[in-house]
């Protein structure tokens, strides 16, 4: 396995891939662990878990720039991804037991019963290259601590990460094994899932990989959940602000450089405010500035890899032959790295790629609505539903609209974030179950039912 610099093309490091007898090993060690680490009273995984965001606050600089010399995010950005992991640790290290108590549902004199959450054993988190810590730290910080132990299958581009971030529970001082890094590639993980040591799996990725690991765990009957792509719409309705929509439009579409599964990617803007949403979104894409991901003026890196960029360019060639205009970008930079420049198409019609699929980089693609029943269309005419955001002067149509949006999440007046503090995940083909909160942490538990008489 090789680490890139995505920047440069510069071969930073290469690992080996752990071979069939290590993986037998690591999930042999795993279950052993699993024996120890349930039964430990959670108060004291929970004192580890703030150590663990100790480790991290401690290395901040350091993992933020393993991050971006490995996948090309912007340093500013990813040291605020390491404070992320931080803070879901801390959340957790609060609030797990509280929300792990036993639910007592009944206590009549002649009998008792109630919900205790146990955790399950070994589960595989197969993880993606976009956001390399905070997708681990957003599974590991609530199941680990709910007893389970953890298996890291992370993106082939990023071993790096994959390791350090192994390194982080050891220096938190994690018992062994707890959280291990596999470094194998994704033919592999079929067997790992189907492995009996292995009670359950958690996949962040594509909507292909997603339907290959849901596929496989039914058929072996073990619990999953799976956070796939989307194609987020960014309703802007004739009441909105619309120079706030905008500027915090361009922002939800360019973080992480384009990549990211809840970037707004579809704006639908009513006719009344078009022209002006068009002249300002365009404008605040042409500010931003592409470059050097180390440079702390810089607003977009590369794409993470050579492939990425190939499709970007694909769909927005694509769009633009379906009838879409091309704004701004639209055109390959010469010279070394995988740059994409920040791209705007507009008047895109419901046929074309970006109106259909996910673009995952640096491109949107706005849409001219003339009320706002064909917003609302527009929005559901996709096979995504992971997150929304509309924006309107009047909440109370904010949220009557919010609830007719098929998302799993739906922010108004503000751009889809993931937060440790609500329910994260999708619904139609972004995938199934929750991740963060204490709907999150209830992933990976046996709800047991206890009825004493
Ligand atoms: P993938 O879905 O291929 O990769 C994500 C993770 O899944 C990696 O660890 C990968 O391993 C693994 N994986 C891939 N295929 C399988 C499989 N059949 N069975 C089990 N595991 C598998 O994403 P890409 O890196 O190819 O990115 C392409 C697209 O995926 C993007 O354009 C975007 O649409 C989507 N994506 C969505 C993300 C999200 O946050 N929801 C994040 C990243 C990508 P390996 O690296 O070894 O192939």
């Amino acid at each position: 396995m090789e680490s890139v610099n995505p920047a440069t093309g510069e071969r930073l490091e290469t690992y080996d891939d752990h071979t069939e007898e290590d993986v037998d090993r690591a999930l042999d060690r795993a279950s052993e662990a699993f024996g120890e680490w349930r039964d430990r009273p959670i108060n004291e995984r929970q004192v580890l878990l703030s150590r663990a965001a100790e480790v991290l606050r401690e290395n901040q600089e350091e993992y933020a720039e393993l991050m971006t010399e490995e996948m090309g995010k912007p340093i500013v950005e990813a040291r605020a991804e390491v404070e992320k992991c931080a803070w879901v640790c801390d959340f957790y290290a609060e609030r797990a037991d509280e929300f792990l108590a036993d639910e007592v549902l009944g206590s009549e004199p002649e009998s008792r019963s109630l919900v205790s959450y146990e955790p399950l054993g070994t589960v595989l988190a197969v993880m993606p290259w976009n956001f390399p810590f905070w997708q681990v730290f957003r599974f590991a910080a609530p199941h680990l601590t709910a007893g389970n132990v953890g298996v890291l299958k992370h993106a082939s581009n990023v071993p790096g990460c994959a390791k350090a971030i192994e390194e982080v529970f050891t220096e938190a001082g994690y018992p062994e094994d707890v959280f291990t890094t596999l470094l194998v590639g994704s033919d592999t993980i079929d067997d790992v899932i189907r492995d009996d040591r292995v009670a359950a799996v958690t996949l962040t990725g594509s909507e292909g990989a997603g339907r290959s690991v849901g596929e496989t765990a039914g058929s072996e009957i073990k619990k999953s959940v799976l956070e796939l792509g989307g194609s987020d719409p960014f309703v802007v309705l004739e009441d909105a602000d619309v120079e706030a929509a905008a500027a915090t439009g361009v922002q939800a579409r360019t973080i992480n450089s384009g990549q990211s599964c809840i970037a707004a990617k579809r704006f639908i803007v009513h006719e009344d405010v078009y022209d002006e949403f068009v002249e300002e979104f365009v404008a605040e894409t042409e500010a931003l500035s592409m470059g050097d991901p180390m440079d702390e003026d810089t607003d977009i890196g590369p794409q993470a890899r050579e492939d990425l960029v190939e499709d970007v360019h694909e769909q927005v060639e694509g769009t633009v032959e379906a009838g879409a205009e091309l704004r701004t970008g639209g055109e390959r930079p010469d010279g070394e790295g995988n740059f994409y420049p920040p791209t705007v198409l507009t008047e895109v019609p419901r046929d074309a790629p970006a109106a259909t699929e996910e673009v995952f980089g640096p491109a949107a693609a706005v849409f001219r609505v003339g009320s706002e029943e064909e917003a609302i269309e527009v929005a559901n005419d996709i096979e995504f539903g992971l997150g929304a955001s509309i924006w309107t002067e009047d909440l109370e149509r904010g949220e009557r609209l919010a609830r007719r949006v098929e998302a799993g999440c739906v922010f108004v007046n503000e751009l889809v974030k993931s937060d440790p503090r609500i329910p994260f995940g999708g619904v139609k083909n972004s995938g199934y179950g929750r991740e963060l909160a204490e709907q999150g942490i209830h992933e990976f538990v046996n709800r047991k039912t206890v009825w004493v008489q």
